[in-house]
């Protein structure tokens, strides 16, 4: 599910109509536009991704645990896990209560402590690409314009 093909509209339903020969998914009122309507879905609507991330990875939710975890089996006081990495030890609290740190100190962090901070957020960054053929159809933009002017 993801947008319309025709104006671009976010797809709460999914429909699919015939436009000059060409199949397309559609949103509801695009749909009444097409010659023949394929396929209509029963429409429900999808729980949203708990939560939409926009970088390639972000920091697991525990990472604060894990340092302080880390830090204690290692019997470093903040002051000298901190001047390992070259930082303060406040940024090591703020980290230990859950503040992220900076990319540059997580990466230091990760290497020292040999734990994994970051988790990969790639399934969530793939599934909220679209996934759509490339809209090579000349009146496919041009309906999409016309729509665009008639909203
Ligand atoms: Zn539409």
């Amino acid at each position: 599910m993801g947008e319309c093909e025709i104006c671009g509209a976010r797809l709460d339903c999914e429909c699919r109509a015939r436009i000059d020969g060409v199949v397309f998914s559609v949103c509801r009122s695009c749909a009444k536009m097409g010659q023949e309507i394929v396929i209509s879905t029963v429409c429900r609507p999808r729980p949203k991704p708990a939560r939409e991330l926009v970088d390639d990875s972000s920091l697991v939710d525990s990472f604060g645990a894990m340092i302080k975890a880390e830090r204690e089996k290692r019997g470093l006081s903040r002051e000298q896990l901190a001047a390992a990495i070259g930082e303060t030890a406040s940024v090591i609290k703020r980290a230990e209560h859950g503040l992220q740190p900076g990319d540059k100190s997580v990466r230091k962090l990760e290497k020292l402590l040999g734990v994994r901070l970051l988790e990969s957020a790639t399934g969530f960054a793939s599934s909220a690409t679209e996934k759509r053929t490339p809209l090579t159809l000349g009146d496919v933009a041009e309906v999409r314009q016309r729509k665009r002017e008639t909203c």
